[in-house]
Parts: structure tokens; C-alpha cells; sequence
């Protein structure tokens, strides 16, 4: 029996924000993916690859079961927090609206206001007159460094505390990861050359985490990691050919290979800037960059708080910028 419904948020061409190197829209189907396989045949979900608010997909759905929509936030630099956003006038938050209410100010604490009524969103809209319980879920910014790192070392904590708020499986798992500062493993033996190629696998993670599993070790670790990778200079710097080499390096840290934030400017060393222009281009963030798209999202952020009403106040506020401004804040929730 199918007792949860889960939507990954924008898709089909839609990537949603990005930040830090990552996509909402592929972040939030990681998360969705993982909830699905773990919830067993309990969980349904929206495709992946298709974008069920652009689609109009919550016209005719059938869920059967609550509905969760996962979505990350975006804002400058420094908000971050989880927050849920239910439908007005559906007689308020229910036991899953505040319990994951509870979950988001465990894992992405920053929000004062946990759960938010809104009125002028279109899913949510329709859910309620379609009578579908429903809620969407920001979980975190994903224009935070610090909440994406912990987004993405909590996927499989978070799967399993919505399944367990949705009443399958044995629900709970474990306390989360206390990322972006992981609980300290005891400094792991092996060769440096060795720990510079796990390292490379991702397996001691990024930043402060990898500082810590690999305690007084790091520094002779991460100066080989840099040096196998061909970064940071020294004699083992590499590639006659530059342009290659940024795209190369730059599909390299999409696959996250480097990390994000301090640890992937250091991995990076003189090349971050340039490899990360290329990663955000590569990922369609932030291009046109004109001054236009930062007011449309200074806008939108303006909206979402609240400056401009709802209806027609926000359309008599924003003029010919309301269905520009619009659109981002769509994107952004
Ligand atoms: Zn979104």
C-alpha cells in the first residue's frame, strides 16, 4: 500500500536553483530516490525527469497518500535554514506538517517561522482544492555552503526520518551527521599515497571532515591528493592545454570529486576561479549575470518575504516586472 507520494521539485529542463556546485532539481531526486528505494513499495513517486508544477501534473494526479514536495531554498549568501510550506486554509499544519517541522529545525536549523501558510503558490493551490494532503518542503539553502554539505551528508538520515514521519518502515535510524563537522574517526592507517586516492574517492568527505579523519595526517595527505591531481602548482603541475583542462576539472567537481567550499578552493588552488566560472556556466547558473537577473531576484526575495502582498497588491507593486518577478519566485520555492 502506497503511503507516501514524493515529488522532486522542478525537472524536465527546469534545474531549479543552484549553489556550491549543485542543482536543486538533482539534489532534491537524490534525496527522492533515496526515500523511494528505502520505503520500499510504500513510496510512489512523480518522474524524476519531468517537472510536475511546470507539467500541471497536480491537475490529475491520484496520489492515494500524503504528498511531499522537496525543494532547497535560495537566497545571498548567509540564509539557510529548512522550512515547510502548506496551503492556506487547509485547517493548518497536521502531525506530518509538525513533525517535519521538528526535522528541519534538527538538520537545517536558521528558520524562525518552521512551517508557512502560502496562498500563492500553485501546487499547494491545487492540492488543497483537489483535497490531496500536501506539503512542500525547502530543505535547507542551497545557496548555503554549510546547508548543502549538510544536505548531502544526511540523504540517507533524512529518507529515513520521512519515511518514518509517513509511518513506514522501522523509522528513526540514527542521530545525523553532524555535518559540516563530522564526529572525529580515529586517524585511518595506510601510505600517504594510499590516503590521498581515498581521499580522491570521496571516502573521507570534504573540508573540516576530512581534516578530522585524517587528523595529523592531512596536510601530507591533501598536499598529495593536490599534487595526483594536477593542481595547486608545484613541479607535478600539469596540462599544456588550459581550456581543456577547466572543462575537465570543472566536470570533475560536478561529479564532486572536489568537494565544495574551502576544500574545493584549496584543492583547486589558482584554478578555482576560472574552473568554477566554468562549473556554474556548465550547470546554467548564474549566466547572463547583467544586472537585470540580480533586481529580478532581489525582487523575488522581497516577494517571498512578504514586502509585496499577495494578488493584486504584489501585481500593482511590481508592474511590468510582476510575471518576471513571478517566475524567480516559482524557481526559487
Ligand atoms: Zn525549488
Amino acid at each position: 500500500m502506497t503511503k507516501l507520494y514524493v515529488i522532486a521539485g522542478h525537472g524536465g529542463g527546469d534545474t531549479g536553483a543552484c549553489g556550491n556546485g549543485y542543482q536543486e532539481h538533482e539534489r532534491v531526486v537524490a534525496l527522492a530516490q533515496e526515500i523511494v528505494a528505502r520505503g520500499g513499495g510504500e513510496v510512489d513517486h512523480w518522474p524524476y525527469d519531468q517537472d510536475c508544477y511546470g507539467s500541471g501534473g497536480m491537475d490529475w494526479i491520484n496520489p492515494g497518500c500524503p504528498v511531499l514536495e522537496l525543494h532547497m531554498d535560495s537566497a545571498s549568501p548567509g540564509a539557510r535554514g529548512g522550512h515547510v510550506i502548506i496551503p492556506s486554509n487547509c485547517g493548518g499544519a497536521d502531525g506530518y506538517d509538525n513533525a517535519i517541522a521538528d526535522l528541519m529545525r534538527e538538520v537545517f536549523p536558521g528558520r524562525s517561522n518552521l512551517i508557512v501558510e502560502r496562498g500563492d503558490l500553485r501546487n499547494p493551490n491545487v492540492a488543497r482544492q483537489r483535497g490531496i494532503n500536501y506539503r512542500l518542503v525547502e530543505n535547507g539553502f542551497i545557496s548555503d555552503a554549510g546547508d548543502v554539505a549538510t544536505f548531502n551528508a544526511n540523504i540517507g538520515y533524512l529518507a529515513d526520518r520521512y519515511l518514518a514521519i509517513f509511518g513506514i518502515g522501522s523509522g528513526g535510524g540514527s542521530a545525523p551527521a553532524p555535518a559540516p563537522t563530522p564526529a572525529p574517526a580515529p586517524t585511518p592507517s595506510g601510505s600517504i599515497d594510499d590516503l590521498a586516492q581515498r581521499v580522491i574517492n570521496g571516502e573521507f568527505g570534504n573540508g573540516d571532515a576530512r581534516k578530522a579523519a585524517l587528523g595529523d595526517k592531512y596536510d601530507a595527505v591533501q598536499a598529495r591528493v593536490n599534487e595526483m591531481l594536477g593542481v595547486g602548482g608545484g613541479s607535478h603541475a600539469p596540462s599544456p592545454t588550459p581550456a581543456t583542462d577547466i572543462d575537465d576539472l570543472a566536470r570533475r567537481v560536478i561529479n564532486g570529486e572536489f568537494g565544495n567550499g574551502d576544500a574545493r578552493k584549496a584543492a583547486l588552488g589558482s584554478k578555482y576561479d576560472a574552473v568554477q566560472a566554468r562549473v556554474n556556466e556548465m550547470l546554467g547558473c548564474g549566466g547572463g549575470g547583467g544586472s537585470t537577473s540580480v533586481d529580478i531576484d532581489t525582487l523575488a526575495w522581497k516577494v517571498i518575504n512578504g514586502d509585496y502582498g499577495n494578488g493584486q497588491a504584489r501585481r500593482d507593486a511590481l508592474g511590468d516586472l510582476y510575471d518576471r518577478v513571478q517566475a524567480r519566485v516559482n524557481e526559487l520555492l
